[in-house]
């Protein structure tokens, strides 16, 4: 019944979007850097994304962009000189950010630096401090356990110096100027499902849109959690009010079901959009200020009708923030099946409308428009119930997607239907936008002149 039974996903491009993700996962990615730079070069190799650096200390709202952070290596050796933590066996070793250091210390003394996780003994934990100067390393608590009392070289060659903010922008024009966001961060190492799956299913659905003529324009962001978003906010005022939906993307490729999260608005399109491409099986959760960068979209000056989707919920997943988010917690399948959730968001996007019934008195003689049987594909029954379904909600209130929530029907067929019945002269389409509400950032303008 869904959209998905029309277009299902190719054998191949699932394990497409893994072996992009697994190109992607090695990087030591940061808010800012060269390991951000090296992704966007791999995003870049496949869709032309234009490149932007900010300047570190541009102020963006109560932020301001950070020192840029590289790191060559890092490790803690023992008093044998053995790589005891080594951040070439893993960049969640090293606390990203940390600060350069080279010194000499006690077990006792390097304790408080070294983090491990609270629940999986095995496991890595992720940490930052993008924004108080600090250093540390993460271990597993079995190898923390193991290390002996005694002096322990510390060296970490990072640099943290005046440099820029790196984000990658696509814009894909359609026949209108009205635009759909779709955003996903760039700023976790070696981390799969947090963040290499948005990244890669983003890549891939960029491609699949310019890959024919949009009615809608699509903007795609690349960029570091919460400082890059509110970043391209603070460059973007003009363009804001041309956003009418918009998507952040991120955890699509572990096992659990999709979840859509609901935008500020609560009501907007996308909102309505986003829970019927998720229907079978998945979830639509209300808004929180919590999360990803939906958080800075949808806080209150902007208010942008901006929806999330994942499969698993940040924290939802006991992998969370942990090494054990690797490439076997991604699958080739549910990654195939958040870039097909995205496609029919988009085909929805591009399609829906409202329209109006011309022969509303009584129920049009099919036949004498020639409309009865002769169908080719589709169940006659499914067909004719989409004709009926349209015909009697198309009162110029009825969106085709509410047609299709309320009859049940997927939504191409409602919109299949819809065109015999206009090519039959008995509908036509209304012209006033479909948005329920078209959200209007009330700080834009104000945001312009500052800047
Ligand atoms: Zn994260």
């Amino acid at each position: 019944m869904d959209v998905s039974a029309r277009a299902p996903a190719t054998a191949g491009e699932g394990g497409q979007l893994h072996a992009f993700a697994a190109r992607l996962y090695p990087i030591c990615r940061s808010i800012t850097g060269n390991g951000v730079r090296q992704t966007l070069a791999l995003i870049r190799a496949r869709i032309p994304l234009t490149v932007h650096e900010v300047r570190s200390g541009t102020r963006v709202f109560d932020w301001e962009v950070p020192p840029e952070w590289n790191i060559e290596d890092a490790c803690v050796m023992d008093a044998h000189g053995r790589r005891v933590v080594d951040f070439r066996q893993h960049n969640l070793h090293l606390v990203s950010y940390s600060e350069p250091l080279a010194t000499t210390l006690s077990l006792q003394e390097l304790a408080p630096r070294l983090h491990v996780h609270p629940d999986n003994p095995e496991w890595i934990p992720y940490r930052t401090s993008y924004y108080q100067r600090s250093w540390g390393f993460c271990m597993s608590a079995l190898a923390r356990e193991a290390l002996g009392a005694g002096q322990y070289r510390v060296e970490v060659k990072s640099s943290l110096a005046p440099g820029a903010l790196s984000y990658g922008e696509l814009i894909i024009p359609g026949r209108t100027r009205e635009e759909v966001l779709f955003f996903t961060h760039t700023c976790h190492p070696s981390l799969a499902n947090d963040n290499t799956s948005g990244m890669s299913v983003a890549t891939a659905l960029a491609e699949w849109i310019a890959r024919e003529p949009r009615r809608l324009t699509y903007r795609f962001v690349f960029a570091p959690g919460t400082i890059g978003s509110l970043v391209w906010l603070k460059r973007n005022p003009r363009v804001l009010p041309r956003i009418r939906h918009g998507l952040v993307l991120t955890l699509l490729g572990d096992r659990g079901a999709l979840t859509y999260k609901r935008s500020r608005l609560e009501d907007s399109e996308i909102d309505a959009i986003g829970a019927h491409v998720i229907a079978h099986g998945g979830t639509s959760i209300g808004f929180s200020p919590y999360g990803y960068d939906e958080r800075q979209f949808c806080s209150p000056g902007f208010n942008l009708p901006v929806g999330r989707l994942t499969r698993s919920v940040n924290g939802g997943y006991p992998e969370y923030h942990s090494s054990a988010d690797d490439l076997d917690l991604i699958t080739p399948d549910c990654l195939a099946e958040s870039l097909e959730a995205c496609r029919n968001a988009v085909r929805i996007l591009e399609d829906n409308g409202r329209y109006l019934n011309l022969a509303p008195w009584g129920e049009p003689r099919l036949g004498k428009h020639g409309l009865y049987g002769s169908v080719g594909g589709r169940a006659p029954g499914e067909r004719e119930h989409a004709l009926l379904w349209v015909l009697n909600q198309s009162d110029g209130a009825h969106t085709l997607l509410d047609i299709a929530q309320r009859s049940g029907l997927s939504f191409a067929t409602v919109r299949a239907a819809a065109r015999e019945l206009e090519a039959a002269r008995l509908l036509r389409p209304v012209r006033a936008a479909v948005t329920k509400r078209t959200a209007r950032p009330r700080l834009a303008g104000k945001i312009g002149r500052k800047s």
